[in-house]
């Protein structure tokens, strides 16, 4: 894998663009997909945004979500788009399975592939052109440096804005999390500069939900939370039946899994929700626990160091006690408790 700025000078030269990011796209995947198209649109590109599936309801406010594809839904129209590709910008994700359906189409593809992303062990070689840093907060704020170093500062629109700023927000925990840095700060700053208002962003982000997700809510916190506190460790566990009794929608279940790191001495929280398809696992910790390391060596998955993700094929159950007999066999990392 080339370094993005290879591309630089092309950037000026129109091409057919297809621009991507993982399966089930959060507010990082679709913003940082979203800044990048209107800037492209913006140079004379013709850009398209494929996501490999649907998405939450609350990112339908966004600037130009209403021109992406799903993949699932528009899967001729998608091939073709991605066959006759010049470049494919892959975004927020590491490895090309994240894509699901479109992982062969993209592997055989003859466009360049281009990563921005900052998860742990990218699939480099599957790259033409790219950039991974951990240390980054989103693949939004990647995004932001990328029109900026390129030297397209004056593409930066207030509907990008909104954009970056989305991906940032949710992706840093609204600007909690450490990989908030100072550069985060003034990518904000310049961000209002250029009209943000970043309350409405928030409004739109995480006060849009339905009376029965907090309804459901409230029963996995009364119900299915489980606290092994000579582990510091909290799971939550969900069937499919509570999914389906409070109609329960992509995203709605975004976050839940923070909910027990807000316990005093807790570090390590983890969800475990029957999709019916898969069981599909979310884990977050706080200090020194590797939760990327678990996600991958347990449940197939990976990600960041303090937040990752995985599924299983197993029951519920089984992966309860999958999780359940994983922990014990981490206690010295676990049990250990430090500020
Ligand atoms: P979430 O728990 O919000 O779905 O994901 C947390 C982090 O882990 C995200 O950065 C996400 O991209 C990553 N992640 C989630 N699920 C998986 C998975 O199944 N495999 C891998 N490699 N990463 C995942
Ligand atoms: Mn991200």
């Amino acid at each position: 894998m080339q370094s993005i700025s290879a591309i630089f000078p092309e950037l000026i030269h129109p091409k057919k663009v297809v621009i991507t990011m993982h399966q089930k796209p959060d507010g990082d995947a679709m913003g940082s997909t979203l800044a990048l198209y209107h800037v492209l649109i913006a140079l004379g590109h013709d850009a398209v945004i494929i996501s490999p599936t649907n998405w939450t309801s609350f990112l339908n406010w966004m600037p130009g979500v209403k021109s992406v594809l799903d993949y699932e839904k528009n899967t001729d129209t998608a091939n073709e788009l991605i066959k006759n590709a010049a470049w494919i910008f892959c975004l927020d994700f590491n490895t090309i399975n994240r894509t699901k359906k479109m992982e062969p189409v993209l592997l055989a593809a003859e466009g360049q592939r281009i990563l921005i992303d900052h998860h742990r062990e990218p699939q480099t070689e599957a790259f033409a052109y790219g950039v991974s840093d951990t240390s980054k907060s989103s693949t939004a704020e990647m995004v932001y440096d990328f029109i900026i170093d390129a030297g397209h500062e004056d593409k930066i629109t207030s509907d990008v804005a909104e954009c970056i700023y989305t991906g940032v927000m949710t992706d840093s925990g609204s600007f909690r999390f450490p990989s908030t840095t100072a550069n985060v700060h003034r990518l904000v700053a310049f961000l209002k500069d250029k009209g943000l208002q970043h309350s409405k962003v928030h409004e739109a982000i995480y006060d849009n939900f339905s009376e029965n997700r907090l309804r459901f809510i409230g029963n996995v916190l009364l119900n299915r939370m489980q606290l092994f506190y000579e582990y510091n460790t909290a799971l939550i566990s969900i069937p499919a039946e509570d999914l389906l009794k409070y109609d329960i929608k992509t995203g709605d279940t975004e976050g839940l899994v923070n909910y027990p790191l807000s316990i005093e001495g807790i570090r390590m929280a983890a969800i475990i929700i029957d999709r019916g398809e898969e069981r599909k696992c979310s884990f977050r910790s706080k200090g020194d626990v590797d939760v990327n390391t678990f996600a991958r060596t347990y449940f197939n998955g990976g990600g960041h160091f303090n937040a990752a993700g995985g599924q299983t094929m197993a029951s519920l159950d089984e992966a309860v006690s999958h999780f359940v007999t994983a922990m014990k066999e981490n206690k010295e990392n676990l049990a250990t408790y430090q500020f």
